[in-house]
């Protein structure tokens, strides 16, 4: 596997992890999103810390530590969609195209998946 942030995008990104994917696949969809939450959940435990421990101060081993979360929310984000037959490029442009339609009507902020 050749890595380089050149040659990286989402669809080589679901295909290579995919390859790491080793769960049971008859209860992958809740596998993966329990695996999503549970990183989403070391993200705001080791935040809650930096404020609780390092008075907010982000130093660079702290920032390290939550990127990896990040990275691992990532991994279980493309199983996700891997799972949901969907592709995480797809998920990505549709994403963007959202937030472009909510930007052009004034309503990126506030509350509701339909705005
Ligand atoms: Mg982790």
């Amino acid at each position: 596997m050749k890595i380089s942030t050149e040659n990286i995008n989402f669809d080589h990104y679901q295909q290579e992890s995919k390859k790491t994917a080793i769960y049971p696949k008859d209860i992958g969809l809740y596998y993966v999103v329990m695996g999503l939450c549970g990183e989403a959940g070391e993200i705001a435990n080791k935040t809650k810390k930096l404020a609780r421990d390092h008075g907010g101060v982000l130093t660079e081993d702290m920032r390290n530590s939550i990127i990896h979360e990040a990275q691992d929310c990532l991994w279980y984000l493309a199983q996700l969609c891997t799972e949901l037959n969907y592709p995480l490029a797809l998920a990505a442009e549709e994403n963007l195209k959202k937030l472009a339609d909510r930007q052009a009507r004034g309503v990126l902020g506030g509350s509701g998946d339909a705005r």
